[in-house]
């Protein structure tokens, strides 16, 4: 078993400091590794030793793979954690660690591939026994191609990049003059962004929910689920707020798409911690996409089921295992996350700068991952996400409840957050009742702004 003794975590922000606490847990060092404007963020000044891999723009920087080898090559790392974004579905990256001896805290870089091609990834599912959205069989090649194939699933359709991610690359297309148009700029956009035209189709569903299901194998072929998470509520395709469980599924419906997800692990043999997502309406699950990494949301699924997915990372590309079966894996209460962004909580524009005063909640139940502090100055170079407060109670109401108190303590001053934004949505009646689609949270603020 290859025993990790120092670990690099490629990656800033309060997902470095995640990783660096559960290497700290498990008695491995830690090397964090920074741009230039990094040089005071908490993940450095915490980690074990430190290297300064470039400059502010993360190509040069968090994304230069060259440099981060040598920074674990200079420290003696033996394994990277990738944390998410960054180079954490970057396959190439598992390959160059891989040739050098240094273990990739992940997956094999076969099934990062295969997971971000979205056409092979759902031809994949579809064959693993994942429900997905009914669509092409493939690329929509010609015109022709577009018209017979939009008239086969009916209308709408939506017309998606091969290629694409981030929720860009798609185009809604109501009628036959519709699906010429929407097919040609699609392919034009997707030639100019992703720098390839391919582009399918899928039947566009009018009101669904997102829910995703976290799955974790050893790679050998035994995977367990760890139930679901709702990520309906989210902004430009972004996730804002996001809950275990999902106030739309009963056990029997969680039970049953978690088994679906868990088995297609294990007939993949897929190791480490994977994110399975759909789109869920009128009681049917439909595929999306899966992510090969860990998310963002991950604590909403620690807090419900009391298992560290970082600790569980580790062991696993340790050639340790999982430390759960199925039967092991219990779900209790209610959890929610809430993103804390640098931004304008009405118009979502990014606001750096320094923070003056910082205040975080805490008392039972109630968890803060952030890497900001009273004087931080915030760089303007990287996303906006300053830090995540997440919730548990043992119902529902109870989770609303703490969260509603929690945000009451929460105080960031200096620059403009996120935070009003939830101090709305948790006293919002349909929230309250969680009833809420993809396209909630849109129109919510469409209404407050008008
Ligand atoms: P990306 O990789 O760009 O994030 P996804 O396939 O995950 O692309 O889709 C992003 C979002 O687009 C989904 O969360 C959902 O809001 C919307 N979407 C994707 N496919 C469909 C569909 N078939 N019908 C309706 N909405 C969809």
């Amino acid at each position: 078993m290859p025993m990790i003794s120092k670990i690099l975590i490629a990656n800033r922000g309060e997902i470095a400091l995640r990783v660096l606490r559960a290497c700290k847990e498990l008695g491995i060092a830690s090397v964090a590794v920074h741009s230039t404007a990094d040089a005071d963020a908490m993940h450095v000044r915490l980690a074990d030793e430190s290297v300064c891999i470039g400059p502010p723009p993360s190509r040069e920087s968090y994304l230069n793979i060259h440099q981060i080898v040598a920074a674990c090559e200079i420290t003696g790392a033996d394994a990277v954690h990738p944390g998410y974004g960054f180079l954490s579905e970057n396959a190439k990256f598992a390959d160059i660690l891989e040739a050098h001896g240094i273990t990739f805290i992940g997956p094999t870089a076969e099934h990062i591939r295969i997971m971000g091609d979205k056409i092979t990834a759902k031809t994949t599912a579809q064959q693993l026994g994942i429900p997905v959205v009914p669509g092409s069989d493939g690329e929509v090649k010609t015109e022709t191609d577009a018209l017979r194939t939009a008239k086969e699933i009916g209308y709408p359709v939506l017309i998606k990049a091969t290629a694409g991610g981030g929720g860009r690359g798609m185009k809604v297309a109501r009628t036959e003059a519709d699906v010429l148009e929407a097919w040609s700029t699609a392919r034009t956009e997707a030639a100019a962004a992703f720098g390839n035209e391919s582009v399918y189709m899928e039947k566009y569903l009018g009101k669904p929910r997102h829910i995703e299901i976290q799955v974790f194998g050893d790679g050998e072929g035994n995977a367990v689920h760890l139930g679901e998470r709702d990520c309906s509520l989210q902004r430009r395709h972004q996730k804002v707020w996001e809950e275990a469980n999902s106030p739309a599924l009963n056990v029997e419906q969680r039970m049953k798409i978690g088994q679906i997800c868990a088995d297609a692990m294990k007939k993949l043999k897929y190791r480490g911690a994977g994110t399975i997502e759909f789109l869920y309406e009128n009681g049917e699950f439909y595929f999306i996409e899966m992510n090969t990494r860990l998310q963002v949301e991950h604590p909403v699924t620690e807090a419900i089921t009391g298992i560290d997915l970082v600790h569980e990372q580790i062991r696993v590309a340790s050639g340790g295992g999982l430390s759960v079966t199925q039967e092991d894996v219990h779900f209790h209460g209610h959890a929610i996350e809430c993103r804390i962004n640098a931004e304008d909580a009405r118009t979502f524009v990014p606001s750096p700068g320094t923070i003056t005063h910082f205040h975080a909640p805490g008392g039972l139940g109630v968890r803060i991952d952030s890497g900001a502090y009273q004087g931080y100055r915030i760089p303007p170079y990287y996303d906006s996400l300053i830090g995540k407060l997440i919730v548990h109670g043992r119902t529902r109401v109870e989770c609303m409840m703490r969260l509603r108190r929690a945000l009451d303590e929460f105080v960031v001053d200096g620059i403009k957050t996120t935070l009003p934004l939830f101090q709305d949505l948790v006293s919002n009646q349909d929230i309250a009742n969680g009833d809420y689609d993809i396209h909630w949270l849109e129109e919510y603020l469409a209404k407050g702004s008008a």
